[in-house]
């Protein structure tokens, strides 16, 4: 079992319908260039494919990157294909490198085949489910962008919480390529010229399309798709996601044209995650919370370097234990950062900017940040309160490439000894063992 069988079934839709295009075994020892190793990378080289030297010359100058990972080896030749003629729909988990697996290709798309050359005209669209990963994406793009005519280079990000007029100001004059979450990029497409500018899309791109539906943000990816429409039969579109629950693979019947390819690298990922991530269920009763929160961030803040991510499950939450935890610093010996709906656009990013950068640091967050964001080795994931099983997943794979230890911390029960701690704990081991199985597949 592994560990999207549950939305593995549900996209069975697309394996009748489509080809699928399984995994080829070329995993190689193959290191990153920071010295790690990278068990989903390939001994395919970058140096090797058939794309510009501008995009070849960045990959090993700026990237550093030599081997293609998995998702980027098995969708990289289809997309490529006969001028971009075929749709894609790629599943690979969290932290295998899709951005690059879309960014590379696409960016081959618009040298060698531009509809229009037209001045006002975007050529590439890609939507992300959080204002983080829209940034993420931007700046990976400006890399990949570095050796490019200057007429390429310019990424403009679209997000919630900040400025319209701060976009409408970036728009002006050529954009070849926008990165922007649902809502704002709706509010720009039906208030100002932006859907007009989009009619010739070459290419367009759902990052980690499943949390996009998660959150709700269907009904508006639908109305996307409508004002995009004129671009359909020749753009061409990429959805890239961790899971392919119904709800993806009916967004990829409307957006994609027919003959499109399904590429799955989950079937050869998915060992990973459960094989080197440590999973623990810990109890305590609610007044027990806030102390046995301080006394496990402080078993894990004093052996070496940490790095520690706690979701809570609401922003309230998150502000409030934030507030708690910092007003305490000096005593427990480090800062706490934070990040939720509740914060600034700007506030966010800083938080996660110094998060990314600092070898020592402790994050406190809601869902915002379970999904896509890059964070280089997190040594420690804990998970208070309950959560859904793709939540968990995506908490969880956050530690995935670190292979640290991850705690769900389950909060509902008292543990005031008796009878009521014992069955508290018998639960625990059951839920625990239900858990691992459904989720992880042990
Ligand atoms: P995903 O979208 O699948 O979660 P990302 O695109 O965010 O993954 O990539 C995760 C990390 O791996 C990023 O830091 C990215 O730069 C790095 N990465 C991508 N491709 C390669 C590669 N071929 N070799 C080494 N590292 C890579
Ligand atoms: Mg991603």
């Amino acid at each position: 079992m592994d560990v999207d069988n549950g939305s593995a079934s549900s996209g069975f839709g697309i394996q009748q319908q489509q080809q699928a295009i399984s995994s080829t075994n070329t995993t190689a020892a193959a290191s990153s260039s920071d010295g790690k190793k990278l068990a989903h990378i390939t001994n395919k080289r970058f140096a090797d494919l058939q794309i510009s030297s501008e995009s070849k010359r960045a990959l090993s100058q700026v990237f550093k990157y030599e081997y293609m990972t998995t998702v980027q080896a098995e969708t990289l030749p289809i997309i490529l294909a006969n001028g971009g003629d075929r749709d894609c729909l790629a599943k690979a988990k969290t932290g295998t490198g899709k951005t690059l697996a879309f960014m590379i290709p696409t960016i081959e798309q618009i040298i060698n085949y531009k509809k229009s050359s037209n001045n006002d005209n975007v050529n590439v669209l890609v939507i992300s489910p959080t204002r983080e990963l829209a940034q993420q994406i931007a700046t990976e793009t400006e890399k990949l962008l570095t050796f490019h005519n200057n007429s390429l280079r310019k990424v403009v990000t679209m997000v919630g919480g900040t400025n319209k007029n701060k976009d409408i100001k970036e728009l002006r004059g050529k954009t070849p390529f926008v990165v922007a979450t649902p809502g704002r990029l709706l509010d720009h497409l039906q208030n100002s010229n932006l859907a007009q500018r989009m009619s010739n899309l070459d290419v367009l791109i759902f990052d980690e399309a499943d949390q996009l539906l998660d959150m709700g943000f269907r009904p508006d990816i639908e109305r996307i798709l409508r004002l995009l429409q004129p671009s359909k039969n020749t753009r061409q579109t990429l959805l890239f996601s961790a899971t392919i629950p119904e709800q993806v693979n009916d967004i990829a019947n409307i957006a994609l044209r027919p003959n499109w390819a399904f590429v799955d690298t989950v079937g050869e990922e998915s060992e990973q995650t459960h094989q080197h991530v440590q999973q623990q269920l810990m109890i305590s009763s609610q007044q027990d919370i806030v102390r046995n929160l301080f006394s496990i961030l402080d078993r894990e803040t004093s052996s070496g370097p940490y790095k520690i991510i706690v979701f809570f499950t609401t922003a309230r939450l998150v502000g409030f234990m934030s507030e708690l935890f910092n007003s305490v610093s000096s005593q427990i010996g480090y800062k706490v950062l934070e990040i939720h709906s509740r914060k600034t656009q700007k506030a966010r990013e800083k938080a996660s900017e110094a998060f990314r950068k600092s070898s020592n640091a402790v994050m406190f967050t809601s869902d915002v940040t379970a999904r896509g964001m890059d964070y280089p080795d997190v040594t420690f994931v804990l998970q208070v309160g309950l959560t859904d099983r793709s939540q968990y997943i995506h908490r969880l794979g956050r530690t995935a490439r670190a292979g640290k230890v991850c705690l769900f911390f389950f909060s509902s029960f008292s543990t005031t000894g008796g009878y009521l701690g014992s069955l508290a704990d018998s639960y625990a081991y059951l839920l625990l063992a239900f858990y691992t199985f459904l989720f992880t597949g042990w």
